[in-house]
């Protein structure tokens, strides 16, 4: 079978090809740990799930090694912590707890490695000396930057004219660097700030650097796979790229790299700093995490997203239509033909989900659980609900309509909506008693 994807480097897709097909091996940036994850952060991590469970189907589980990072030293961190008084660590280990739940409901597979920034410092201090003794890094008032004119090639990834990488960068034009461009490797960290010994002083590194290590120490110097989101194309992927390149002397630092589209909202990226973002934990309460999923896959990875609630509405009646049709409690994952051969080609997961309507029987439960699908779609808000208490309410209004007591009745259903519940009656065909249902109000 031949897979292909989608390669930002030659702008094209291309046969995948793994250096050595006995250990496939993937690095994705992960999360920033300071805050809830948005869901426009769930759209890699579900996006390279889809693409671990393919590279698995077709070389092996025991032969791809995924490496997922959590970036747990960032001046962002720093400011939040000290915001809230707390010690970066609580901080970072309280956020990336959550983050697990979070993603934990979402069907994703847990990585082979996850490593952490704070346990990288070693490697990060050896590659910022390998860089400064090939003549690439220098020192400059307690800083060390990378400088970018010493690489001839650099800015092939995003394929940016000098001027656009100065304006994209935002570098600050601080006195002490050679080039306009020139990023920082490692800074000096006052006492308040965290810091590490060097051996340019007590400092923390920048956070280029630190995907550069982790995937080093577990990937080796040149690995297969680089995935992230669009926006990290320029200039943390191009960055990357300088430091590794330039520390072990190789063409490459992945073969491949792949990037998806902007989950937006209203036209937009959905981000923090927009404020228009909502949390996966937040989405939870309304939604099963398996809708979600589905959700993010009807859409090609590179095109964006526009996230709506009524597209939520389609992938909950999708699922419910496949769990009823089929039962995923006793499925052997297995990827239907069809289904496979749409995912080979650069991971066509709109054109998976068309085939998966045309599955039934063993091969949609099968299908389904090879995508990361368990069958489990129970209605989140329903969780929250006293139900007990609910049908109690019921029972009462159905006795005051009885004794003809309207405003009590009325006060009964006010109540429930008060808590959400939204009531409707209807008559039995056969008895013509009134019947009274509930559901939780949107
Ligand atoms: P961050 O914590 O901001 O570094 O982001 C973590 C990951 O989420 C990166 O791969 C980002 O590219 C990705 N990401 C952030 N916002 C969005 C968005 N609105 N849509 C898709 N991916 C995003
Ligand atoms: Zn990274």
């Amino acid at each position: 079978m031949t897979l292909k994807l989608y390669n930002t480097l030659s702008r094209s897709k291309e046969e995948f090809r793994p250096i050595d097909p006995e250990n496939v091996r993937m690095y994705v940036c992960g999360p920033t740990v300071y805050d809830f994850a948005h869901i426009g952060n769930a759209r890699p991590i579900i996006v390279f799930d889809v693409l671990y469970r393919l590279l698995r189907h077709v070389f092996g589980a025991d032969k791809v090694t995924y490496a997922r990072n959590i970036t747990d030293i960032d001046d962002k961190i720093n400011a939040r912590a000290a915001q809230e008084g707390c010690s970066i660590r609580d901080l970072t280990e309280r956020t990336a707890d959550q983050f697990h739940a979070d993603i934990a409901e979402l069907g994703v597979l847990e990585p082979d490695v996850e490593p952490r920034a704070t346990e990288t410092i070693p490697e990060m201090i050896e590659l910022i000396e390998r860089l400064v003794t090939k003549g690439h890094a220098y020192e400059a008032d307690g800083h060390v930057l990378f400088n970018v004119p010493s690489m001839a090639d650099y800015g092939a990834l995003s394929r940016r004219s000098l001027d656009e990488m100065i304006a994209g960068a935002r570098v600050d034009v601080a006195p002490y660097k050679k080039d306009a461009t020139d990023f920082v490797l490692w800074k000096p960290s006052d006492d308040d700030t965290p810091g590490w010994d060097s051996p340019w002083g007590r400092g923390r590194p920048g956070w280029h650097i630190e995907c550069s290590a982790m995937s080093w120490k577990h990937l080796g110097e040149m690995f297969d796979i680089h995935g992230g989101g669009i926006d990290l194309q320029f200039p943390h992927h191009e960055n990357e790229i300088a430091q590794s390149r330039c520390a072990f002397g190789h063409g490459a630092m992945a073969n491949y790299w792949m990037h998806n589209g902007f989950l937006q909202v209203e036209g937009r990226k959905m981000a923090k700093s927009e404020g228009n973002f909502v949390t996966i934990h937040q989405l939870l309460q309304d939604w099963p995490g398996e809708v979600l999923r589905l959700n993010m896959l009807k859409t090609h990875y590179r095109q964006p997203i526009d996230w709506t609630e009524k597209s939520l509405e389609e992938s909950w009646a999708s699922l419910r239509n496949w769990y009823g049709r089929t039962d995923l409690a006793t499925a052997r994952p297995g990827f239907s033909d069809a289904v496979l051969s749409a995912l080979a080609d650069d991971l066509n997961t709109p054109m998976a989900i068309a085939e998966l309507h045309k599955l039934d029987g063993d091969a949609l439960a099968g299908t389904l659980a090879a995508l990361g699908f368990s069958g489990k779609l129970t209605d989140p808000r329903e969780r929250q609900v006293d139900a007990g208490k609910v049908l109690g309410l019921i029972n009462a209004r159905a006795n005051a309509r009885a004794n003809k007591d309207w405003a009590e009745a009325d006060r009964i259903r006010d109540e429930l909506d008060a808590m959400g519940i939204q009531l409707k009656d209807a008559k039995d065909s056969g008895t013509g008693e009134l019947v009274t249902t509930w559901e939780v109000k949107r």
